[in-house]
Protein backbone atom coordinates (compact mmCIF):
# COMPACT_ATOMS: atom_id res chain seq x y z
CA UNK A 1 0.00 0.00 0.00
CA UNK A 2 1.00 3.20 -1.37
CA UNK A 3 0.88 6.96 0.62
CA UNK A 4 0.47 9.73 -0.89
CA UNK A 5 0.25 13.30 0.22
CA UNK A 6 0.52 15.43 -2.40
CA UNK A 7 -2.40 16.51 -4.66
CA UNK A 8 -0.83 16.40 -8.09
CA UNK A 9 0.64 12.76 -7.32
CA UNK A 10 -2.29 11.77 -6.50
CA UNK A 11 -4.14 12.82 -10.21
CA UNK A 12 -1.15 11.75 -11.52
CA UNK A 13 -1.71 7.97 -9.91
CA UNK A 14 -5.34 8.25 -10.70
CA UNK A 15 -4.52 9.63 -14.46
CA UNK A 16 -2.44 6.19 -14.93
CA UNK A 17 -4.50 4.08 -13.22
CA UNK A 18 -7.01 4.98 -15.85
CA UNK A 19 -5.38 5.01 -19.07
CA UNK A 20 -4.60 1.58 -17.76
CA UNK A 21 -8.62 0.82 -18.26
CA UNK A 22 -8.37 0.44 -14.05
CA UNK A 23 -11.34 1.41 -12.23
CA UNK A 24 -11.40 3.47 -8.93
CA UNK A 25 -13.15 3.95 -5.82
CA UNK A 26 -12.40 6.44 -2.93
CA UNK A 27 -13.80 6.36 0.17
CA UNK A 28 -13.20 9.43 2.20
CA UNK A 29 -12.50 9.48 5.50
CA UNK A 30 -12.10 11.98 8.48
CA UNK A 31 -9.44 8.92 9.72
CA UNK A 32 -9.21 7.15 13.47
CA UNK A 33 -10.92 4.80 11.34
CA UNK A 34 -13.22 1.64 12.85
CA UNK A 35 -15.35 -1.19 12.10
CA UNK A 36 -17.98 1.45 10.18
CA UNK A 37 -14.63 2.81 8.18
CA UNK A 38 -13.46 -0.51 7.01
CA UNK A 39 -16.68 -2.23 5.84
CA UNK A 40 -16.60 0.90 3.33
CA UNK A 41 -13.16 0.16 1.98
CA UNK A 42 -14.82 -3.82 1.80
CA UNK A 43 -17.53 -2.71 -0.66
CA UNK A 44 -15.10 -0.45 -2.57
CA UNK A 45 -12.77 -3.60 -3.23
CA UNK A 46 -15.47 -5.29 -4.15
CA UNK A 47 -16.82 -2.48 -6.70
CA UNK A 48 -13.39 -0.96 -8.30
CA UNK A 49 -9.12 -2.36 -8.89
CA UNK A 50 -7.91 0.39 -7.11
CA UNK A 51 -9.12 1.35 -3.82
CA UNK A 52 -8.24 4.91 -2.59
CA UNK A 53 -8.53 5.73 1.22
CA UNK A 54 -8.61 9.26 1.79
CA UNK A 55 -7.88 10.50 5.42
CA UNK A 56 -8.25 14.41 5.81
CA UNK A 57 -9.73 16.10 9.34
CA UNK A 58 -11.77 18.85 7.16
CA UNK A 59 -11.06 22.10 8.70
CA UNK A 60 -13.91 23.71 6.44
CA UNK A 61 -16.71 21.46 8.13
CA UNK A 62 -15.67 22.79 12.07
CA UNK A 63 -17.60 25.81 13.17
CA UNK A 64 -14.73 27.62 15.63
CA UNK A 65 -16.52 26.46 18.65
CA UNK A 66 -16.38 22.72 17.61
CA UNK A 67 -13.60 20.02 18.13
CA UNK A 68 -11.13 20.45 15.17
CA UNK A 69 -8.09 20.60 17.17
CA UNK A 70 -9.28 17.49 19.68
CA UNK A 71 -10.43 15.71 16.75
CA UNK A 72 -9.05 11.86 17.37
CA UNK A 73 -6.12 11.13 15.10
CA UNK A 74 -4.14 8.31 14.75
CA UNK A 75 -2.54 7.94 11.32
CA UNK A 76 0.09 5.02 11.48
CA UNK A 77 -2.84 2.82 12.73
CA UNK A 78 -5.06 4.08 9.90
CA UNK A 79 -2.56 2.87 7.56
CA UNK A 80 -2.26 -0.42 9.11
CA UNK A 81 -5.80 -0.95 9.09
CA UNK A 82 -6.17 0.17 5.38
CA UNK A 83 -3.34 -1.54 4.57
CA UNK A 84 -4.57 -5.14 6.43
CA UNK A 85 -8.08 -4.03 4.94
CA UNK A 86 -6.91 -4.15 1.09
CA UNK A 87 -6.78 -0.42 0.34
CA UNK A 88 -3.67 0.42 -2.51
CA UNK A 89 -3.51 4.06 -1.28
CA UNK A 90 -4.06 6.41 1.47
CA UNK A 91 -4.32 9.95 0.45
CA UNK A 92 -3.54 12.19 3.32
CA UNK A 93 -3.02 15.79 2.35
CA UNK A 94 -2.40 18.77 4.15
CA UNK A 95 -4.69 21.27 5.17
CA UNK A 96 -2.50 24.12 3.52
CA UNK A 97 -2.59 22.23 0.22
CA UNK A 98 -6.15 21.66 0.20
CA UNK A 99 -7.41 25.09 1.63
CA UNK A 100 -5.09 28.04 0.32
CA UNK A 101 -4.56 31.17 1.64
CA UNK A 102 -7.56 33.20 0.18
CA UNK A 103 -9.60 30.69 -1.49
CA UNK A 104 -13.12 31.55 -2.61
CA UNK A 105 -15.10 29.26 -4.04
CA UNK A 106 -17.77 27.02 -1.85
CA UNK A 107 -19.66 23.57 -3.31
CA UNK A 108 -23.23 24.42 -1.33
CA UNK A 109 -26.32 22.15 -1.99
CA UNK A 110 -29.63 23.32 -1.00
CA UNK A 111 -32.38 20.84 -0.93
CA UNK A 112 -31.57 17.84 1.22
CA UNK A 113 -29.07 20.38 3.06
CA UNK A 114 -31.96 21.95 5.18
CA UNK A 115 -32.86 20.85 8.58
CA UNK A 116 -31.47 17.77 10.53
CA UNK A 117 -27.61 18.95 11.01
CA UNK A 118 -27.57 22.11 9.28
CA UNK A 119 -30.20 23.04 12.47
CA UNK A 120 -27.09 23.13 14.81
CA UNK A 121 -24.08 23.20 11.97
CA UNK A 122 -25.64 25.63 9.52
CA UNK A 123 -22.28 26.09 7.44
CA UNK A 124 -21.17 22.03 8.02
CA UNK A 125 -22.86 20.62 4.86
CA UNK A 126 -20.93 23.17 2.81
CA UNK A 127 -17.63 22.40 3.90
CA UNK A 128 -18.33 18.74 2.81
CA UNK A 129 -19.55 18.94 -0.40
CA UNK A 130 -16.50 21.20 -0.93
CA UNK A 131 -14.06 18.88 -0.05
CA UNK A 132 -15.87 15.67 -1.23
CA UNK A 133 -15.66 17.71 -4.83
CA UNK A 134 -12.13 18.47 -3.89
CA UNK A 135 -11.67 15.06 -3.46
CA UNK A 136 -13.49 13.64 -6.51
CA UNK A 137 -11.06 16.09 -8.83
CA UNK A 138 -8.20 15.03 -6.90
CA UNK A 139 -8.64 11.26 -7.11
CA UNK A 140 -10.53 10.70 -10.28
CA UNK A 141 -12.83 7.88 -9.05
CA UNK A 142 -15.06 6.05 -10.81
CA UNK A 143 -17.02 4.79 -7.61
CA UNK A 144 -17.35 6.66 -3.78
CA UNK A 145 -18.70 5.08 -0.79
CA UNK A 146 -20.16 6.84 1.85
CA UNK A 147 -21.99 5.07 4.70
CA UNK A 148 -25.75 5.39 5.86
CA UNK A 149 -24.23 6.19 9.20
CA UNK A 150 -24.31 10.04 7.90
CA UNK A 151 -27.88 9.33 5.91
CA UNK A 152 -28.46 13.26 5.34
CA UNK A 153 -25.07 13.44 4.38
CA UNK A 154 -25.54 10.90 1.26
CA UNK A 155 -28.39 12.54 -0.07
CA UNK A 156 -26.36 15.60 -0.35
CA UNK A 157 -23.70 13.97 -1.93
CA UNK A 158 -25.30 11.92 -4.51
CA UNK A 159 -27.70 14.87 -5.36
CA UNK A 160 -24.09 16.88 -5.79
CA UNK A 161 -22.84 14.30 -7.90
CA UNK A 162 -26.09 14.39 -9.81
CA UNK A 163 -26.54 18.17 -10.31
CA UNK A 164 -22.83 18.73 -11.22
CA UNK A 165 -22.49 16.27 -13.74
CA UNK A 166 -19.52 14.56 -11.55
CA UNK A 167 -18.58 10.77 -13.37
CA UNK A 168 -18.85 8.49 -10.57
CA UNK A 169 -21.05 5.94 -8.77
CA UNK A 170 -22.11 6.36 -5.14
CA UNK A 171 -22.60 3.61 -3.34
CA UNK A 172 -24.15 3.76 0.33
CA UNK A 173 -22.83 1.48 2.64
CA UNK A 174 -24.84 -0.09 5.84
CA UNK A 175 -24.64 1.42 9.47
CA UNK A 176 -22.05 -0.42 11.49
CA UNK A 177 -23.00 -0.78 15.42
CA UNK A 178 -20.88 -1.70 18.17
CA UNK A 179 -22.05 -5.49 19.61
CA UNK A 180 -24.21 -3.48 22.34
CA UNK A 181 -25.99 -1.77 19.24
CA UNK A 182 -24.00 2.10 19.57
CA UNK A 183 -23.49 3.22 16.13
CA UNK A 184 -19.63 2.89 15.71
CA UNK A 185 -17.87 6.83 15.33
CA UNK A 186 -14.65 8.38 15.70
CA UNK A 187 -16.28 10.39 18.56
CA UNK A 188 -17.49 7.36 20.74
CA UNK A 189 -13.97 7.58 22.01
CA UNK A 190 -14.66 10.66 23.79
CA UNK A 191 -17.21 8.57 25.63
CA UNK A 192 -16.54 7.57 29.61
CA UNK A 193 -17.89 3.73 30.08
CA UNK A 194 -20.51 5.42 32.14
CA UNK A 195 -22.11 7.76 29.36
CA UNK A 196 -21.15 5.16 26.29
CA UNK A 197 -23.94 2.70 28.71
CA UNK A 198 -26.34 5.70 28.77
CA UNK A 199 -26.18 6.75 25.46
CA UNK A 200 -27.42 3.24 24.34
CA UNK A 201 -30.96 4.69 24.83
CA UNK A 202 -30.22 5.84 21.12
CA UNK A 203 -30.18 2.75 19.37
CA UNK A 204 -32.39 1.11 21.72
CA UNK A 205 -34.81 3.67 21.19
CA UNK A 206 -34.79 3.57 17.33
CA UNK A 207 -35.34 0.18 17.48
CA UNK A 208 -38.40 0.33 19.46
CA UNK A 209 -39.58 2.86 17.16
CA UNK A 210 -39.01 0.87 13.95
CA UNK A 211 -41.53 -1.86 16.05
CA UNK A 212 -43.71 0.68 16.71
CA UNK A 213 -44.04 2.24 13.21
CA UNK A 214 -43.88 -1.35 11.74
CA UNK A 215 -46.93 -1.99 13.48
CA UNK A 216 -48.71 1.23 13.17
CA UNK A 217 -47.51 2.97 10.20
CA UNK A 218 -46.97 6.38 10.06
CA UNK A 219 -49.94 7.62 11.91
CA UNK A 220 -48.77 7.83 15.86
CA UNK A 221 -45.07 9.29 14.35
CA UNK A 222 -45.39 12.03 16.83
CA UNK A 223 -45.70 9.67 19.86
CA UNK A 224 -43.23 7.53 18.54
CA UNK A 225 -40.69 10.62 18.51
CA UNK A 226 -41.34 11.83 21.77
CA UNK A 227 -41.02 8.36 23.25
CA UNK A 228 -37.68 8.69 21.76
CA UNK A 229 -36.54 12.19 22.94
CA UNK A 230 -37.78 11.42 26.52
CA UNK A 231 -35.73 8.34 26.40
CA UNK A 232 -32.66 9.78 25.57
CA UNK A 233 -33.07 12.57 28.25
CA UNK A 234 -33.62 9.91 30.91
CA UNK A 235 -30.44 8.54 29.81
CA UNK A 236 -29.35 11.74 30.49
CA UNK A 237 -28.83 13.13 27.12
CA UNK A 238 -29.28 16.44 25.28
CA UNK A 239 -31.39 15.93 22.23
CA UNK A 240 -30.70 18.40 18.99
CA UNK A 241 -33.15 16.59 17.20
CA UNK A 242 -34.74 13.45 16.50
CA UNK A 243 -37.14 13.32 13.38
CA UNK A 244 -39.10 11.08 11.00
CA UNK A 245 -38.67 11.74 7.37
CA UNK A 246 -39.31 10.51 3.90
CA UNK A 247 -35.84 8.57 3.40
CA UNK A 248 -35.93 9.40 -0.40
CA UNK A 249 -36.62 13.32 -0.08
CA UNK A 250 -36.00 14.31 3.52
CA UNK A 251 -39.51 15.84 3.40
CA UNK A 252 -42.65 15.02 5.81
CA UNK A 253 -43.66 11.49 5.22
CA UNK A 254 -47.18 10.88 3.33
CA UNK A 255 -48.99 7.51 3.02
CA UNK A 256 -47.20 6.91 0.17
CA UNK A 257 -43.73 7.08 1.75
CA UNK A 258 -41.64 3.37 0.53
CA UNK A 259 -39.21 3.91 4.20
CA UNK A 260 -39.29 6.52 6.51
CA UNK A 261 -35.86 7.54 8.22
CA UNK A 262 -36.14 8.34 11.74
CA UNK A 263 -32.57 10.32 12.25
CA UNK A 264 -31.37 11.47 15.57
CA UNK A 265 -28.50 13.57 17.31
CA UNK A 266 -27.85 14.04 21.01
CA UNK A 267 -25.00 14.84 22.95
CA UNK A 268 -23.79 12.68 25.58
CA UNK A 269 -20.59 14.28 27.61
CA UNK A 270 -18.38 15.52 25.14
CA UNK A 271 -19.68 13.42 22.07
CA UNK A 272 -22.34 14.80 19.86
CA UNK A 273 -23.72 11.08 18.10
CA UNK A 274 -25.41 10.72 15.35
CA UNK A 275 -27.83 7.53 14.56
CA UNK A 276 -30.50 6.65 12.14
CA UNK A 277 -33.08 3.66 11.00
CA UNK A 278 -34.80 3.49 7.51
CA UNK A 279 -38.05 1.61 8.41
CA UNK A 280 -39.69 0.14 5.19
CA UNK A 281 -43.48 1.17 5.13
CA UNK A 282 -45.86 -1.63 3.63
P1 LIG B 1 -15.94 10.15 9.06
O1 LIG B 1 -14.52 9.72 9.15
O2 LIG B 1 -16.68 10.08 10.37
O3 LIG B 1 -16.13 11.46 8.34
O4 LIG B 1 -16.68 9.08 8.16
C1 LIG B 1 -16.19 8.71 6.91
C2 LIG B 1 -17.18 7.80 6.23
O5 LIG B 1 -17.40 6.65 7.05
C3 LIG B 1 -18.57 8.45 6.03
O6 LIG B 1 -19.08 8.06 4.76
C4 LIG B 1 -19.38 7.87 7.15
O7 LIG B 1 -20.76 7.82 6.87
C5 LIG B 1 -18.79 6.47 7.25
N1 LIG B 1 -19.04 5.89 8.56
C6 LIG B 1 -18.70 6.41 9.77
N2 LIG B 1 -19.16 5.63 10.77
C7 LIG B 1 -19.82 4.61 10.17
C8 LIG B 1 -20.54 3.48 10.66
N3 LIG B 1 -20.70 3.24 11.97
N4 LIG B 1 -21.08 2.63 9.77
C9 LIG B 1 -20.94 2.86 8.43
N5 LIG B 1 -20.28 3.90 7.91
C10 LIG B 1 -19.74 4.77 8.77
Amino acid sequence: MKIISEISEMQRYSREQRCEGKKIAVVPTMGYLHEGHLSLIDKARDAADVVIVTNFVNPTQFAPHEDLDSYPRDFDNDCRLCEERGADIVFAPAAEEMFMPGRSTWVVEEKFSKGLCSLTRPTFFRGVCTVVAKLFNITLPDYAVFGQKDAQQALIIRRMVRDLNFPLEIIVAPLIREPDGLAMSSRNRYLSEDEHRRALAISRSLFQAEKMLQKKGIADLGEVLSTIVDNIIEAGGKVDYVEALDSETLEEPTEDAAAVLIACAAVFGKARLLDNIVVKID
